[in-house]
């Protein structure tokens, strides 16, 4: 079934999520539901995917609960599958919920589905968690980032260049733009060879980390992100040749489910090792940890359980003095978040420069690094406010039930 919204309808609606530009209709409602939010009788009324269309044609969904004081948290761009498995699972257990109790929620959740360990069950769970902390925010006006208690107005994002030619002279041309850009953190991809391309393939892959390195200088980071395309004899091959170019990290050599190649190579190189991008919860970062297969997790707070299960994740980081480096999947959660934490647990953002070029296209404000840093909003939740003027058609979306 699929609901029409009219863009006049819609538009008046962004008022209550505090994303119109009048002030007024926001006033009222936001008083009135931060008293009920206090007394704790604040109730989600509705959970809404909506599917945002473009004048572009693009399209994205972004995911709206609202309450019964008139305030509502909106999270997004979220993946097609967290949408359905937030109308198959989520929806129905939230409808009359206080959404201020968002830890009893996520725990319930997590106890409710033999399947919850993981994948889109959990990223689901992120964007319910997502959007309830951008509620959170609206209700008492404040960022999240600020709501988690961080004091940096700003965070270091490191340029990941997916995407990027890797023919000698484009890399290294690249390699030395970004730099004047203001990037001193910058992660390239060596995915595209492995095991099956033999010695051919390894010197190729280091001389991936030679020529970035020529072009950066010594002072600037560089990282390798392999997205499990090596074994265990590729990686050890490419680390021993590697490390005399001093690479930040190298990450995702393997599948996440692969933990002992994980530790055997930390063992046996110097490199830092990374991975998480796959984690699913606190207790997927802590079997790493405890066996100290990585120094650099990689957690994306849009997959492994939203902000909450995120700043978990840091906590338990940081007992172990390793550091997370949120995947960038997105950036609105792992910059809030990054920005909440103490510098040697969240030294960095990621950002996805090819991505992230039109992925807030339907935002007033997508943030952009300035000289290698972005800017965290002073607007409540998350700050996102959609832009009339690039959207075309907006309407909430259902998958059948079968
Ligand atoms: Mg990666």
């Amino acid at each position: 079934m699929v609901d029409r919204m009219g863009r006049r309808s819609f538009f008046a609606g962004l008022c209550t999520l505090g994303m119109a530009s009048q002030v007024g209709p926001w006033i009222g409602p936001v008083a009135t539901a931060a008293e009920s939010g206090r007394r704790g009788d604040l109730k989600v009324t509705d959970v809404q995917v909506l599917q945002v269309t473009g004048k572009s044609k693009r399209r994205a969904l972004y995911l709206k609960i609202q309450t019964d004081g008139g305030v509502a948290g909106l999270y997004g761009p979220i993946d097609n599958e967290a949408g359905l498995f937030v109308e198959r699972s989520f929806k129905r257990p939230l409808l009359g919920q206080d959404p201020l109790a968002h830890e009893a929620y996520w725990d319930r959740m997590f106890r409710a589905d033999r399947h919850s360990r993981g994948s889109h069950y959990l990223i689901g769970l992120s964007a319910v968690d997502n959007a309830l902390w951008d509620l959170r925010g609206r209700l008492l006006g404040l960022p999240v980032w600020r709501l988690l208690g961080g004091s940096r107005k700003s965070v270091q994002a490191y340029a990941s260049c997916l995407g990027f030619s890797q023919e000698p002279a484009a890399l290294q041309a690249k390699v030395r733009e970004l730099k004047e850009q203001g990037y001193r953190h910058q992660k390239w991809f060596v995915r595209d060879r492995g095991p099956r391309f033999g010695p051919q393939g390894v010197q190729k892959d280091v001389e991936v980390v030679r020529l970035a390195r020529e072009a950066a200088g010594d002072d600037v980071d560089l990282m390798f992100d392999a997205y499990w395309q090596w074994d265990l004899q590729y990686a050890l091959a490419w680390a021993r040749r590697a490390e005399q170019y001093h690479p930040r990290w190298i990450e995702e050599p393997f599948q996440t489910a692969n933990l002992e190649a994980f530790i055997e190579l930390s063992r046996r190189t110097s490199i830092p090792v990374a991975t998480g991008e796959h984690f699913y919860g606190r207790w997927d970062v802590h079997e790493f940890l405890k066996a100290r297969a990585i120094t650099v997790v990689q957690a994306d707070p849009e997959w492994c359980g939203g902000v909450s299960e995120l700043v978990k994740i840091c906590t338990l980081a940081s007992v172990h003095g390793v550091q997370v480096v949120p995947h960038g999947h997105s950036l609105h959660a792992a910059m809030h978040v990054v920005a909440s934490q103490p510098l040697e647990v969240c030294p960095l953002v990621e950002y996805l420069i090819q991505k992230m070029g039109t992925y807030y296209e339907f935002e007033k404000h997508p943030s952009k690094p300035v000289n290698g840093l972005l800017e965290l909003p002073d607007r409540p939740g998350f700050g996102i406010e959609l832009d009339e003027s690039k959207i075309q058609d907006i309407r909430p979306i259902s998958w059948q039930q079968t």
